[in-house]
């Protein structure tokens, strides 16, 4: 596996047009567009700063993995993505060394990456993102 750079940061919000306010806005950082994922039930806005990008989330449901997130500990850094040039090697590798994965194979990401989540208990209590575009 060969990470190569930090993709995005995941920030869940309530609002994603009450967050740009500020994204844009205070730190003039534009948004290059907003995407909703069905599949995870959110809604997503990028902002790239250099090489890496914010993504905010916006649930779309209460049944929605962000919804949850925001119940449990309020709007704030949901996860750290880094990107990998190979994703179905890096699972297969982190799966030989007995890392938790959420995503024991690819799925569909905004913005048209191949993603799959790790779990917390294997990365010291982050939710890490591993993302191939
Ligand atoms: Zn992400």
């Amino acid at each position: 596996m060969k990470p190569t750079v930090v993709d995005h940061i995941g920030i869940a919000v309530k609002s994603i047009d009450e967050a740009l306010a500020f994204w844009q806005s205070s730190l003039g950082i534009q948004c290059t567009g907003v995407e909703e994922v069905a599949e995870q039930k959110v809604k997503t806005a990028f902002l790239p700063i250099g090489d890496t990008e914010v993504e905010l989330l916006e649930a779309t449901s209460d049944e929605s993995p962000v919804a949850k997130f925001i119940e449990k500990k309020g709007e704030g850094i949901h996860h750290l993505a880094i990107r990998v040039d190979n994703l179905e090697k890096a699972l297969e590798e982190m799966k030989a060394k007995g890392i938790k994965l959420i995503d024991e194979s690819p799925r569909y990401g905004a913005g048209g990456a191949k993603i799959a989540f790790v779990h917390p208990k294997s990365t010291g209590g982050i939710l890490l993102e591993l993302s191939e575009r």
